[in-house]
């Protein structure tokens, strides 16, 4: 049997050093750093972890945010994002690091006036979170190179001006727990992409801007929002 369209083309992400990186779908961890938990009107214990979603196309390692329409509060979150090379269920924590074949900075943009108000109604976050291109992201570096990071400073600058800092250390749910976890809810599969939370500073961005993304160890990512 053939397509009766044509297929749409597969999202993928760029690795350091050559290669295509193929995306499956992409999963997203709230409030995983306490200082930001506050900032967002929650607790900073460590309740369980709750998920949301992305789509794979998403994800845009162009360095270009278009800044969306029906929004006038449009957030930034600096994540590490992991990429899964093998799934299952019920992955025990001691195995999950096993599955992860890669990293990189991504940017977990958010409507936050959509945000705001669904959460105000009780409705789903989707317009507010998986939008088109709301998850900037850069070069993958794969584990064999960098090892799996669980400490080292994650920030993001504005123009130069110093917005959000934390550290991997400060994760609530690390990325083995965060991983076993989620494959308690979700069969997860080669190809997955979870991006594992924000730390606090979260703020508005505008037309012109420029986003500057570090994590230590992992890498960085410039994204001119336009
Ligand atoms: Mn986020």
């Amino acid at each position: 049997m053939s397509y009766v369209i044509d297929p749409p083309p597969r999202p993928a992400l760029p690795v350091r050093g050559g290669g295509l990186f193929p995306v499956r779908r992409v999963y997203c961890i709230g409030r995983n750093y306490a200082a930001h938990a506050v900032e967002m009107g929650g607790d900073p214990n460590r309740e369980p972890p709750f998920f949301f979603q992305k789509n794979p196309d998403d994800l845009d390692p162009s360095g270009r945010f278009p800044y969306p329409r029906r929004s006038r509060n449009v957030h930034h979150e600096v994540e590490l994002a992991v990429a899964l090379a093998a799934g299952g269920e019920e992955i025990p924590v001691e195995r999950a690091l096993a599955l992860v074949w890669g990293y990189a900075v991504a940017i977990d943009m958010t409507r936050r006036d959509l945000q705001d108000e669904a959460k105000k109604l009780q409705r789903p976050w989707e317009v507010a979170k998986a939008f088109a291109r709301s998850a900037p992201i850069g070069e993958l570096v794969p584990a064999s190179a960098i090892g799996h990071p669980s400490r080292g400073r994650i920030a993001l600058e504005v123009d130069g001006a110093l917005r959000q800092e934390g550290d991997l250390a400060q994760m609530i749910w690390k990325v083995p727990e965060i991983v076993a976890t989620l494959s308690q809810y979700f069969t997860l599969a080669p190809g997955d992409v979870i991006l594992t939370g924000t730390p606090s500073g979260v703020g508005p961005v505008e037309r012109g801007q420029r986003m500057r993304a570090t994590i230590e160890g992992v890498g960085e990512l410039e994204v001119l929002v336009v």
